[in-house]
């Protein structure tokens, strides 16, 4: 299986929102999402990134209020679709994927793929689905961004079958994982707190082992030393205290086998350690202003 981890974009937050001990000016954080050419599946990806949709949906009150609060930096060439079409695959070649959270950050290119079939905890769209306008948008969550036929076109991964990694520290600690495609290949674990139902996914490429955490926290440093965030972004957490527990848990895996290369869906740092040519997003590891 082949694994190429991109950036479709990048939001600015103050660094103090991801880790509490972090300073209070601003810093990026890209939006990775990942490609997989699985080799008997095909072309898979692992969240989508931003998209320019994100622009259009958050247009018009009230979701306007989403974009003031986290100003999003997306250009067509930094898009899922584009990154793939100069590799020769069209989005139509994208046949599944897996969605860790329903944040606008992770699914807002989720339209740009007409034949992929959507991967993720039930609940975790269930709990979207089920919010008012106001609620779904306190949550991050922009209906707009959901393709028609979306329920259709789902497989519910807590269906799949369970499974354990090659990883004896981390079956110790996280001791369900569902096998996705029955051959072991890409394992879903659930990593609750940040947004409900959130997956978080364990594969080997050769002999590297990679977890890929999604928002259980934002920076390395976060699992790496257990900080939780400033307290204030405990607000947009679907639960505080299973959030504590996840990063906790994503600790001691780190501590137990540090041969798990383990990945947050925005460190602009670790996303720096695992591509070869970073081409879009500027500074990525540091402050901006
Ligand atoms: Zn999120």
């Amino acid at each position: 299986m082949q694994v190429e981890f991109h950036d479709g974009g990048y939001c600015t937050h103050r660094e103090k929102m991801a880790i509490s001990t972090g300073r209070f000016c601003k810093a990026v954080f890209p939006s990775i999402f990942v490609h997989f050419h699985h080799e008997k599946h095909g072309h898979i990806l692992y969240d989508t990134g931003y998209s320019q949709k994100f622009y259009e949906e958050t247009k018009n009150f009230p979701n306007n209020l989403y974009a003031k609060i986290t100003p999003v930096f997306i250009k067509e060439k930094d898009t899922a679709v584009y990154k793939l079409k100069q590799q020769g695959i069209n989005p139509e070649d994208v046949k599944f994927i897996i969605i860790s959270h329903f944040h606008a950050d992770h699914i807002a290119a989720l339209k740009d793929f007409p034949n992929a079939r959507f991967i993720y905890f039930s609940h975790g769209f269930s709990k979207f689905d089920g919010l008012g306008k106001y609620k779904r948008l306190v949550n991050g969550y922009l209906l707009g961004l959901i393709p028609e036929g979306f329920k259709e076109r789902t497989i519910a991964v807590e269906k799949r079958p369970t499974t354990l990694s090659v990883s004896k520290s981390l079956n110790e600690i996280f001791s369900v994982q569902y096998d996705i495609f029955g051959d072991g290949s890409l394992l879903a674990i659930e990593l609750p707190g940040h947004a409900r139902g959130q997956l978080g996914l364990y594969f080997t490429q050769g002999n590297k082992e990679f977890f890929l955490i999604a928002d259980s926290c934002w920076l390395t440093q976060a699992y790496e030393e257990n900080i939780r965030p400033a307290i204030f972004s405990y607000l947009l957490t679907d639960s505080a205290k299973l959030y504590n527990q996840t990063l906790e848990k994503i600790h001691r895996v780190h501590k137990a086998d540090n041969k798990i290369i383990i990945v947050p869906s925005h460190c602009g740092q670790k996303y720096l350690d695992l591509v070869a040519t970073p081409c879009c997003t500027k500074n990525l590891n540091g402050v901006y202003t």
